[in-house]
């Protein structure tokens, strides 16, 4: 079997476990923008962050989940019903989700700009990453990185583990679903690693898409039933295969 042309990556929970850093500054704008009223040490990610922490599809949805956290919610509202706990709470904190998004945005740029080695500091490479990717290189192989993260802060991450991807997409760049779509058009066959399994499900219902490697990463934020629910022809990818030569992949 031949290795994929492109290796397309998700960032947050594949190649970098930023759960800190995203905690922090949702907390701090929860706090200082939308006066949440938070007694925890904010160093610490609470346990009911991580648990819904896979639901999360872009930043900002993280700043409602604190402010919600904040106000005493039982998590178990995100985690029966996610999309309607998120609705519902952004709704009493009365912001858009453009807002949302500048603010801890531009919270991210202050911290980086401020104290770049703290910030950095706050999101750990997973082990084996980087020489994983330093022999997709050495064989020929384009890895790329597509993410919902800004591009700006992505390749802040990035050059600090001193990963030189071929290239970076972020927010900026639309959905993963467009980006994958105009990747295509370069080099085929592309491979996907995700740790999000409604992003793996958008790309295998999209007709133009099929054909693309879909490996649901099991070492990022994966929810309960993740594992149970992955239909082909999406494969599981544990972190030791996916440190392995390509031959070794689920195909
Ligand atoms: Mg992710």
């Amino acid at each position: 079997m031949s290795p994929p042309a492109i290796l397309a990556l998700d960032l947050d929970g594949v190649l970098v476990d930023g759960m800190e850093e995203y905690w922090r500054s949702s907390l701090h704008v929860a706090q200082e923008d939308f006066g949440a009223p938070w007694v925890g040490a904010p160093t610490k990610v609470p346990d009911a962050f991580r648990r819904i922490r896979p639901w999360v599809h872009t930043g900002w949805e993280m700043v409602v989940v604190a402010w919600a956290l904040a106000h005493g919610i039982a998590e178990e509202e995100f985690l029966q019903d996610y999309p309607g706990a998120l609705r519902q709470w952004q709704g009493r904190l009365g912001q858009s989700s453009a807002a949302l998004q500048d603010a801890l945005e531009r919270h991210r740029r202050h911290c980086r700009l401020g104290d770049p080695q703290g910030w950095l500091a706050q999101h750990r490479p997973y082990p084996g990453v980087a020489e994983r990717l330093r022999r997709c290189r050495h064989g020929g192989v384009d890895w790329v990185v597509v993410t919902t993260k800004g591009r700006e802060f992505a390749a802040a991450l990035l050059e600090q583990d001193r990963l030189q991807p071929t290239a970076v997409y972020g927010r900026e760049d639309g959905p993963k679903v467009h980006v994958l779509r105009r990747l295509l058009e370069q080099r085929q066959p592309i491979w996907f690693v995700e740790d999000r399994l409604p992003t793996l499900e958008k790309v295998m219902a999209d007709h133009q898409l099929r054909g693309i490697g879909c490996y649901l990463a099991a070492w990022g934020y994966l929810r309960h039933a993740d594992r149970q629910q992955l239909r082909p022809p999406a494969h599981w990818l544990d972190h030791a295969t996916f440190c392995a030569p390509f031959h070794d992949w689920p195909t």
